[in-house]
């Protein structure tokens, strides 16, 4: 029954997802910090839901306390703070909210768009000093320019959109042929890309193959006077080459949003050791430095709360884990077990051959209605909807699922 669930919040997260779980009828504990690990544990060990954000470091050592727990829920987009391979391996589904911030990330380059064109830091800067100094030598409407969008995904086609109705004009590179939003247009190479941009944005994921996209090379493809902008992922840009490409004269602006070796928490960052360039890049002129702040609007904060809650729900009345980070995606539509005698059986185990015959023998007495199985590496998620069987005979398909050598978790709604 949903007022058995217990669900626990930490980190403060948004009244959206809080007012969503509490609707369901879960009995919902919320903490507005996280926890130490002695007292993470305490409690973890009573909860079905944990719901995160980034600091609660959910490891091998405190999820193996977690007995009962079924479902962690990261509100955030990040997920390296979970042991994700432990929490499979014990049928743990992860969630995360990967998408909710793209709009706030393109609205965030838009402005950096218009402030690198018109030098506003420098201006802003001056000001601040006492000094007016009116220019508009090398100050650029943004209206007929071309923006190269490196990575057309969530956030670079909703830029994309954003840009056109500003009068530029946009060209994307993407490893995928994707549709073009509006009337922009696909180029076939990234050398195309940085050779026609009056603006280039880098909207990829960090893999190895983004690694230094931008460097030497390809400052050297782009056009002189030309803009850069990374708010996708530190690894992203060569920052050094960056340096020498804006003292050259080649790039006349860049704005910068992610980092390499970003510190955990606010505070001192320029005196990182790791990063011998700092004192070069906060030299610069018409460089807008900003501390990963692309996805951090209210609105973000948001739609986070709503979606990671909405997985939460689906998981734990339907058993779907479509979205989830570590498990096979399975998700049946129609819902049948609210009908007298259907039931769902949700039996996660280990991926190895012969199973499903073993299950099949099991359900096959039965009227199976339908039926899905997927699995992700060591792990395999099946998904039934049993019609004429009585509690009884529920029971029984319980234990005798459960008996199985191969069986990592089991639950039947
Ligand atoms: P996405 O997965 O929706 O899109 C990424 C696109 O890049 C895909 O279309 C993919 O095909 C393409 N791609 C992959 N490798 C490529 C390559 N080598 N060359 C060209 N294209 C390539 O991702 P998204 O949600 O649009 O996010 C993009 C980036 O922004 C990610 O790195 C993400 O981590 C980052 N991000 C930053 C912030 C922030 O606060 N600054 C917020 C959200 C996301």
């Amino acid at each position: 029954a949903t007022e058995d669930v217990k669900i626990l919040l930490l980190e403060n997260v948004n009244q959206t997802g809080r007012d969503i779980l509490a609707g369901q009828g879960y009995q919902v504990e919320f903490l507005k910090t996280s926890l130490p690990e002695d007292e993470l544990i305490e409690k973890i060990r009573d909860v079905h839901v944990i719901g995160i954000r980034s600091k609660t470091k959910l490891t091998a050592r405190v999820l193996k306390e977690a007995r009962n727990l079924i479902v962690i829920g990261c509100f955030c987009i990040g997920t390296n703070q979970v042991d994700l391979k432990y929490a499979a391996d014990h049928g743990i589904a992860v969630f995360n909210s990967p998408f909710s911030n793209s709009r706030s990330v393109a609205e965030l380059v838009i402005a950096e768009i218009v402030a690198l064109a018109r030098q506003l830091g420098d201006r802003s800067n001056e000001m601040h000093n006492g000094i007016w100094n009116k220019v508009s030598n090398k100050c650029w409407e943004i209206r007929g320019k071309t923006l190269g969008i490196i990575g057309y995904g969530h956030i670079g086609s909703q830029l994309s959109v954003l840009a056109e109705a500003m009068g530029m004009s946009v060209i994307y590179y993407d490893v995928v042929n994707l549709m073009a939003m509006g009337t922009t247009r696909q180029v076939s190479t990234l050398e195309d890309l940085l050779h026609d941009a009056d603006f280039v944005t880098c909207h990829v994921p960090e893999l190895p193959e983004t690694e230094n996209l931008i460097g030497q090379q390809q400052f050297e493809h782009m056009k002189t006077g030309s803009y850069l902008i990374n708010a996708s992922r530190g690894s992203v840009v060569d920052i050094p080459a960056l340096i020498q490409a804006m003292r050259s004269g080649k790039i006349a602006g860049a704005a910068l949003d992610v980092y390499p070796n970003e510190p955990a928490g606010n505070g001192d960052y320029f005196q990182n050791d790791l990063n011998t360039w700092c004192t070069d890049l906060r030299g610069l002129k018409n460089i807008i430095l900003t501390p990963h702040i692309g996805g951090s609007t209210e609105e973000a904060q948001c739609a986070i709360g709503i979606e990671v809650s909405q997985a939460l729900v689906k998981y734990v009345n339907e058993g779907t884990t479509l979205g989830a980070v570590n498990l096979p995606e399975v998700g049946l539509r129609s819902l049948t077990m609210d009908e007298p005698n259907h039931a769902r059986v949700i039996y996660i185990h280990q991926n190895i051959p012969g199973v499903l015959r073993k299950v099949n023998e099991i359900l096959g007495d039965h009227n199976v209605d339908k039926q899905m199985t997927d699995s992700r590496d060591d792990v395999a998620y099946l998904m039934a909807d049993i019609s004429d069987v009585d509690t009884v005979t529920i029971k029984e398909l319980y234990e005798r699922l459960e008996s199985l050598s191969c069986t990592i978790d089991l639950s039947s709604l």
